[in-house]
């Protein structure tokens, strides 16, 4: 027999209903013959409830308390989805991230897993129990509740198939499987047979929220199958493995968006070395992640370097500029959460030219104005205003052609 593990995003548990759908389609796979593990998120949107909550007793909630809070969603639909399988005769056992080994460091609100002692895992699979684990939670090297960062429900699925030797990790959620765009914006975006790991990687980090950045590199690093589909069609979806190097590439994969980040410039810095690295090691120093960067050229021996953050990471970022203007003597900062990112991802892009080209002519078309640029072997991302970045989307997936399909067959 197989091991299969199957994460149920958020609105796939989101009432007793889907609930039951849910447990179902388990007792059904474990009827096949395969092991089951399962991860579940919280119902519906009852973590941002609870976030909301937060914020009602609280100006700035204390990071371990609301991992503490947070976690709470999770070990509510693991303990009804557990319920709901006993019911039809499948023996089922539920338990939190803690108890599932997932230990992590101790940074609250965004833990990385740093190991995962899954006994009471393999116990419960080696007795014929289904194990259902609480999704996004671990528990930190120094004992406290972590959780994993939005998504993080994700993050636990992959990790757990990395660590047991799954067959494949299944992701269910409300759409079909990763698209060539976001269907919410774009609706004539199609449903991608397959992605390579990098491929998916690459989308994970430019705002596709389908897969989570940190399961989508554990995938990539451990080389965990991971099968995107519908928990509500249960049709077959997308596939995420090694490149298939026999198989033609698409030249663009998918086109994606995000406007959770903020520009910030600091003006008028001295241009000689060490200047980058005082600002960068500042930043780092508060634990910011920094995306984007781009420096300008320097006239008169200043120059300006402008970098993206996290909005919800502005405001430490901003702090930390007020002391790194003094150190460095740059004549100020500025900053615009007003922005948004549109990238493309292609594996096909390594070795067809002239994808950039069309994208800033097709930005130009829409009179969009590009803020920023950056670039890997296997993406293109642009900064734009907020207010432009749907139209963006939407014309570069036309002028891609991306409603059309991909090279390539479906597989199952
Ligand atoms: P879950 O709660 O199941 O984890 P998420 O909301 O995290 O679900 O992710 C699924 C959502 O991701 C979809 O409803 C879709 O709107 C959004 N999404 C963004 N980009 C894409 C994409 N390229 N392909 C598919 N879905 C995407
Ligand atoms: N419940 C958490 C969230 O909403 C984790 C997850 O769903 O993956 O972010
Ligand atoms: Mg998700």
């Amino acid at each position: 027999v197989g091991l299969l593990v199957q994460k149920y995003g958020g609105t796939s548990v989101a009432d007793a209903d889907r609930i039951k759908a849910v447990a179902e389609h388990i007792v059904r796979t474990r009827g096949q013959g395969d092991d089951v593990v399962v991860v579940v998120s919280a119902m519906g949107k009852s973590t941002d409830d609870l976030e909301r909550l937060a914020h009602d007793v609280s100006q700035a909630p204390a990071a371990r308390e609301m991992d503490m809070l947070l976690t709470a969603g999770e070990r509510i639909s693991m303990s009804l989805l557990c319920m709901a399988i006993l019911d039809h005769g499948q023996r089922a056992v539920s338990f939190t991230g803690s108890q599932a080994g997932i230990v992590t460091d101790t940074v609250h609100r965004k833990a990385k897993i740093v190991e995962v002692r899954a006994d009471r895992i393999r116990e419960a699979i080696a007795a014929g129990e289904v194990a259902i684990v609480a999704g996004f939670q671990g528990v930190s090297t120094a004992r406290d509740i972590t959780t994993l960062g939005r998504g993080g429900s994700d993050t636990t699925a992959v990790a757990l198939a990395a660590v047991l030797g799954a067959e494949a990790c299944e992701i269910y959620t409300d759409v079909a499987g990763v698209y060539s765009a976001d269907p919410r914006v774009v609706p004539e975006a199609r449903r991608l047979p397959r992605l390579s790991f990098d491929e998916a990687l690459e989308m994970a980090a430019s705002g596709s929220e389908v897969l989570a950045l940190r399961s989508a590199e554990f995938a990539r690093n451990y080389g965990v199958p991971v099968h995107v589909r519908s928990s509500f069609s249960w049709e077959p979806g997308t596939w995420v493995r090694e490149e298939d190097p026999t198989m033609e590439q698409a030249i663009i994969s998918g086109v994606t968006h995000d406007t959770t980040e903020a520009k910030v410039t600091i003006e008028q810095v001295p241009d000689r070395p060490g200047i980058a690295a005082t600002v960068f090691r500042a930043l780092a120093d508060e634990d910011v992640n920094v995306d984007m960067i781009v420096q300008n050229v320097s006239t008169a021996g200043h120059t300006d370097i402008s970098f993206t953050v996290p909005n919800e990471e502005l405001a430490r970022t901003l702090s930390v500029m007020e002391k790194v203007v003094k150190e460095t003597d740059a004549s100020g900062f500025s900053n615009d959460p007003g922005i948004g990112r549109v990238s493309l991802v292609g594996a096909g892009m390594r070795t067809n030219p002239g994808v950039a080209a069309k994208m800033f002519e097709t930005l130009a078309g829409e009179k969009v104005n590009i803020e920023m640029i950056s670039t890997s072997s296997i993406r293109i991302s642009c900064v734009v205003q907020e207010p432009d970045v749907e139209r963006a989307v939407r014309a570069l997936h036309k002028a891609f052609e991306l409603e059309r399909g991909t090279a390539g067959g479906d597989e199952s």
